[in-house]
This record gives C-alpha cells, structure tokens and sequence, in this order.
C-alpha cells in the first residue's frame, strides 16, 4: 500500500510540476499573445490612416489628373480646330506638308534629335506617331500624285474652273463670303506667328536653305540662278500660253525636256520679247578646243594679242599647297603693235620679283614653267581664225628654237637664271628650320584671291582708264573704242573668234559682263578676266559720268572751251571738289563713301545712337554647302555634305578659287537668310524688334567678303551717365544679349586652348 501511495504522491507532484509547467507556458503564451495582438493592432491602426491619407491623395491626384485629361481634351479639339481651318485651304495644305516633310527630313538627319524625338513619341503616343507617320505618307504622296497631275496643264484648268465654280456658287452667300475671309485671316496669322515665335523652326529652315545655291540653269540666258528665281515649264504649256513653236525654239537656246526660266526672262517671253539677254542673241560660248583648254594663264598670254595689264609675279618659292604667292595686276596701256606669236617671254609685261626666301617655306625654289610646243601649238590654230587674221598676225618661225626645252622655266632677265645654282647650295642650311615648319600657318580660312589689281593710275595715264598705245604718229585710243579688246585679250575664252551679236539687239558692256559671270559655264569666273571686266566698266562709267557731270553741276553749267584750258579754272574745280563728284559712281572712290556717310550721318539723326555693331565674315572652306554648290557649278558634280566635309585643303581652295562669283553670290544669300532670323521676334534679339540696320560689306585682304552692320534696336535703353537708373538698365540689356563662354565647342576648343 505504502508502495502505492508513495507512488501516487509523486505521481501526483509529478502532474502538478507539468500542469505548473503547462500554465507557465500558457502565460508565457498569452502574454506574448497580447503583446503581439496589441502590435498588429498598432500597424493596422497606422496602416489604416496610412490608408486612407494614401486614399485623400490618390483622389487628389485623379482629380488633378481628372481636370488635365479635360484640359488635354479640350486642347486637342481646339488645336484639332485649328487644325481643320488650315487643312481647309487645299493649297495651305499641300505647302505645308511639303515643309513638314522637309522639315523632318533635316531634323532626322541630326541623329541626336531623332533618338530624342523617338524616345519621347513611344512614351507618350505610340499610336498617334503611327497615325501621324501614316497621314505624313499619305499626304507626301497625295501631293506628289497632285504635282504630277497639275504640270498636266488641261487637268489644271479643269480643276481650276471647277474650284471657281463651287467657289463662285458658294460665295453668292453673304454671310459664307464673310466666315471665308475670316478663316484667311487667321491661318495667314496662325501660320505666320508660328514660324516666327519658333526659333528651332526658323533654324531648321535656315540649315535646309543655306543648302541652296545659283545652280539652277535658265534655259534662255545660260545663267545660274537660286531656285527661287527659277520656274519650270514643258514646251507644251509655253504652246498652250500662245507662244509660236518658232518663237519657243528660239528663246530656249538650251535644249532641255523640262523649261527653266528665270523671273527676267520669263517676262519677257510671256510678253513675246525675246529677253535682252538671251543666249541666241549671240551671247553664247564658242566651244573651246583642246590646244587651248590646256593652257596655263601665263601661256595664254604668250598667245594673247593684246596684254591689258602689267603683272607683277614673285619669282620665288612655290607655297604649300599650290599657292603662286601673290600676282598683282597693274593696268596698262594696250600696245597693238604685236603681229608675230607667241610672243618671247620679255614681250609679256611681266616683273618678276626675287623674293627673299621665307623660312616657313618647304618647297625647294620654284619657277613657273611653260610647255613652248603646247603654246607653239595653240598659236597655230589661232593664226587660222578669223579675229587673228583680221589682225594680220602671223605665228613666229624661229620661236620654237628659242624655246626648244619640254618645260622652259619662265625667266625674264637673264641674271636671274644663275639664282637657281646658287638656290641648290643653299638648300642644306634651311633644313632644321623646316623642321619646325607648322602646317596650320598656311591655312587660311578664305583661300579666294591670290592675285591683286593695282588701281592706281600709272603715270603716263593723263586720260583715264586704258589706251592703246598703236604704231608711232597715231593717237593712243581708249579701250572702249576697241570693239575686239575682250577677245584678243583672252584667247582662251573666246577661242580667238569675235563675239557677234545679233543685229537690233541693244546690248551695253555692262550686260554683257553680267551674262558671262552669271553663265553656267564658268570660263569668265577667272581672277584676270574679272579684273579686266571691272576696269573696262570703271573706264566707260567714269567716262560717262564726267560729260552728264559737267553738264550737270552749279558752277560749271556753260564750261567753254576757253576755260577748260584755263588751269587757275580746272584747278578751282579740283580745289572745290566738284571735280570729283563724277567718281560717286565708283565703289572704290572717296567720292562714294563721302555720300554714304552723309546717309549714315542722316540715320543716326533719326533714329538715334546705334544699338549693336555686328561684324560677319565668310568661313568658304568650312562652308561645306558652299563646296558642294562649286562642285556641282563648276564639274557638274553631286556630291554629298559629308564628301565636301572630308575634301582635302587643296581641292577645297581650288573650288574657291576658281569661282570667286558663285563664292560672293553664296555669301549674299547666307547672309540674307541671317537676317531673316536676326529680324524675327524670336530670333537672338529676344523680343526687340530690329528698328533699322546700315549694312557696308567688306572684302578683306584675301578677297574674302566680310559685313559689317550697324543695328537699330527698338525700345533698347539709351545710355545717360547722370542716370543711374538708364546705367542699370543698360547693363541688364548687355548680360541679356551678349554672353562669353569658356565651355569648349567644337569650333571653339583649339582658340580656347590658345588663349590659356
Ligand atoms: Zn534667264
């Protein structure tokens, strides 16, 4: 029993230390359990609030959200609006889709900006930029199947006449007739403040225009025009105007499928004039032949007749790069004795000059060099032409036995042959020096003229201008008086045949000089060719301009001839300058000047002080749109942007030098399209409207152009020293307009990097 009982009393401490155990992890339990209850109850109290703070907030923001969707709504209707009364006008549209394709041609073409524009259209509108691009397609093709249709001249008509008879039923309606005029009026002033308040729209047209260039051929005068200027048009729709076929074929002198005409010629003919200057009136080019195409401009003038101008040439260094170094042309009196060619090489008017040898020049000493049998050659065809025989010149026998050598060097004086032994000597002791010799010294950003016109008169010029100096016992005569002085100057041009215009055509030397530089054949862009031109103009101008002066002035309304040859009188009229007002004519005069400051002076009284002084100068051999217009003018070569940009130096001042015209028309156009920005209210200017500008352009020492413009600003703070207020405003003018930078670009880094 004890046994038992013993048992049950530990069993029975036993069940108690487990119940005791049992509850104590029961209150551990529950005690953790309140605990944790208690927790979650607090993050489901702070959830909640945060719940419904995050709640407020969504609502705030779909409201937000709400009120823009509405207002996006509300936007897109008025500018789907907008939209509809532009697309209205049929011809509206089709421009401007041509501008926006355009537009968006150039902007894909920056890689940068289509990646940007990419990225922002798929975020925002997938679809619409699909519909867009799908509407572009459509309209691009649209207007290219309408173009088509229109150059078909009765479909023109037709639609013409059916747009007028809707029009004309549609307009007997009064209230119609005013709703029109109305939507006129606010697209031209909706299209026109949204190209000038854009400034990236405005550049993106200035990039696309800049491309432009007097490439385009008129069928009738040969000239090269912008595009602008040009307008094309089939034989058949000149027929259909009521022009003859004869008449047609006559004033089209370039045969070509597609008529281009140019403004002038145009209205001629739409008048049924044949236009002045018209390429079958005579002004067309002869062909040249080989023998003459290969020659060099110093062979040239052994073949030439008539030599107008005394050439001062450096004998000396040939520069990098092909440069001659400097000619310079001095104008002369014309002899007209010369009847035996080629003429011997101290017959062509030529100084030579020994220069001191530069030390940055690598090139061993150079002469120029002439092929006598090339020459010998060309001579020989000349002879057989007309112009020359009529000149009784005959070629030279023993000339070529002088002459007998491939090359000759061109040495006029015989002491200057021995400078080439001595030259060879010399060669070793320049050699460290050419070391250091940096390419960068000789590359100049405008390449254009290395030759020069001397425009002094020489000394025994007491007339003005060029004479001949004819066989002993005649008087010398002007150079306007020799109807053939262009063509026995220049056989390479004129191929040694006289000009011939057409009888009844009045045409002045001013025009026809106009007519070969514009030509699309580019023979009369030559440096000497254009010096001569302008002298013979300035000869004929000043000529001119001193009779109609005479007549004209105060004090010497009656002149007799008594008093003419009264020097106390001619001097009066010198000391009081009215013998000078005949050269107001002339750009190169002070005369001139004198007249334009007087019309500064005028301007500055009006309009007060000048706001801004801008000067802009021409960068041709970084012009890569400028290179790609001379290829195409001068070697009828397309080429692209990035082949210009990459052309070699060389090539690149061989196409500006060629063509100094097409460089200086280019120049004109770029700048004009500059002022189309910097006068718009978007434009550098921010908001001040361009009042009035006083433009004077320069040609530098290179015979590059340059610009210099004085700028009238509207509304800009004058300066007042006693004004402190005036002094503040101006300063926040200046910080507002004209900023520096030294963050380099790609054009600025080398200059930043040398300025430190
Ligand atoms: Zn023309």
């Amino acid at each position: 029993m004890p046994k038992i009982k013993r048992r049950s009393i530990s069993q029975r401490n036993a069940e108690r230390a487990k119940r005791m155990r049992e509850r104590r992890i029961d209150d551990e339990f529950r005690l953790s359990d309140i605990r944790r209850r208690a927790n979650s109850l607090k993050i489901q109290r702070q959830t909640d609030e945060f719940k419904t703070e995050e709640n407020k907030r969504r609502a705030e923001a779909h409201k937000i959200e709400r009120e823009n969707d509405e207002f996006k709504t509300e936007e897109n209707k008025r500018r789907a609006e907008a939209h509809k009364i532009e697309r209205e006008n049929d011809e509206f549209k089709t421009e401007e889709n041509k501008r926006r394709a355009e537009a968006l041609k150039i902007a894909r073409q920056n890689d940068e900006f289509k990646t940007e524009e990419n990225k922002r259209r798929a975020e925002a509108h997938k679809i619409e930029r699909e519909n867009d691009e799908f509407k572009t397609e459509e309209n691009k093709s649209r207007a290219e199947a309408l173009k088509i249709a229109r150059q078909n001249d009765e479909f023109r008509t037709q639609e013409n006449d059916r747009r007028l008879n809707s029009l004309k039923i549609k307009r007997e309606d009064e209230e119609y007739k005013q709703e029109e005029r109305r939507r006129n009026a606010s697209r031209m002033r909706l299209s026109r403040d949204k190209y000038e308040n854009n400034f990236h729209l405005m550049k993106l047209n200035y990039e696309s225009k800049i491309k432009e260039g007097p490439t385009h051929i008129c069928s009738c005068c040969g000239g090269l025009w912008f595009e602008y200027s040009i307008k094309e048009s089939t034989v058949e729709m000149l027929r259909n105007k009521g022009l003859p076929k004869e008449f047609i074929d006559t004033v089209c002198y370039l045969k070509n499928a597609i008529i281009k005409l140019c403004v002038t010629c145009r209205k001629d003919i739409m008048s049924n004039k044949v236009p002045n200057l018209c390429l079958s009136n005579g002004l067309a080019f002869y062909e040249i032949p080989d023998c003459l195409k290969i020659l060099t401009e110093l062979e040239e003038r052994l073949t030439s007749p008539r030599i107008p101008f005394m050439v001062i040439r450096t004998l000396g260094f040939c520069k990098q790069f092909g440069l001659k170094g400097n000619l310079v042309n001095v104008p002369m009196n014309v002899d007209t004795n010369v009847s035996v060619l080629p003429r011997k090489f101290s017959d062509t008017h030529t100084i030579q000059l020994k220069l001191m040898r530069q030390m940055k020049n690598k090139n061993a000493f150079m002469y120029e060099t002439i092929r006598p049998k090339v020459v010998h050659t060309a001579v020989r065809y000349l002879v057989e032409q007309e112009l020359y025989k009529g000149e009784g010149i005959i070629i030279s026998d023993d000339w070529l036995n002088e002459y007998s050598n491939e090359r000759e060097n061109f040495i006029i004086k015989d002491e200057d042959k021995e400078i080439g032994a001595n030259e060879i000597m010399k060669e070793s002791e320049f050699d460290d020096n050419d070391a250091n010799w940096n390419e960068s010294d000789d590359k100049p950003i405008n390449p254009v003229a290395t030759e020069t016109l001397l425009n002094d008169e020489i000394e025994d010029q007491n007339d003005i201008g060029i004479k001949f100096a004819p066989a002993e016992n005649n008087r010398p005569i002007s150079i306007l008086m020799d109807m053939k002085v262009d063509e026995l100057t220049f056989p390479k041009i004129y191929c040694g045949k006289q000009r011939k215009i057409k009888e009844n055509v009045k045409l002045t030397y001013a025009k026809i000089a106009k007519s070969e530089l514009r030509m699309f054949d580019r023979r009369c862009g030559r440096i000497s060719k254009l010096f001569f031109t302008y002298k013979k103009l300035q000869t004929r101008k000043f000529s001119d301009a001193i009779s109609i002066t005479l007549r004209k002035t105060k004090n010497t309304k009656n002149v007799t001839v008594a008093q003419m040859l009264n020097r106390d009188y001619v001097n009066g009229l010198i000391h009081n300058d009215d013998a000078f007002t005949f050269l107001r004519c002339d750009r190169s005069s002070p005369a001139f000047w004198e007249l334009k400051k007087k019309e500064l002076m005028a301007m500055n009284r009006q309009l007060g002080c000048a706001t801004i002084f801008l000067t802009l100068s021409a960068a041709e051999t970084k012009w890569s749109e400028l290179i790609v217009i001379l290829a195409k003018v001068l070697g009828n070569k397309v080429i692209t942007l990035e082949e210009a940009e990459n052309m070699s130096y060389e090539k690149t001042c061989d196409l500006i030098r060629k063509d100094p015209v097409t460089c200086v028309r280019y120049f004109e156009h770029r700048v004009k399209c500059l002022w189309e920005i910097l006068s718009a209210p978007s434009g550098p200017f921010q908001g001040y409207e361009l009042e009035d500008k006083y433009v004077r352009i320069e040609f530098q020492a290179r015979g590059s152009p340059h610009v210099h413009a004085l700028i009238w600003l509207k509304d800009a703070p004058k300066y007042d020293k006693n004004k402190p207020e005036s002094i503040k405003k101006c300063i926040e003018f200046i910080d507002k307009l004209i900023s520096v930078s030294s963050k380099p670009t790609q054009f600025s880094e080398e200059l930043i990097s040398l300025q430190r």
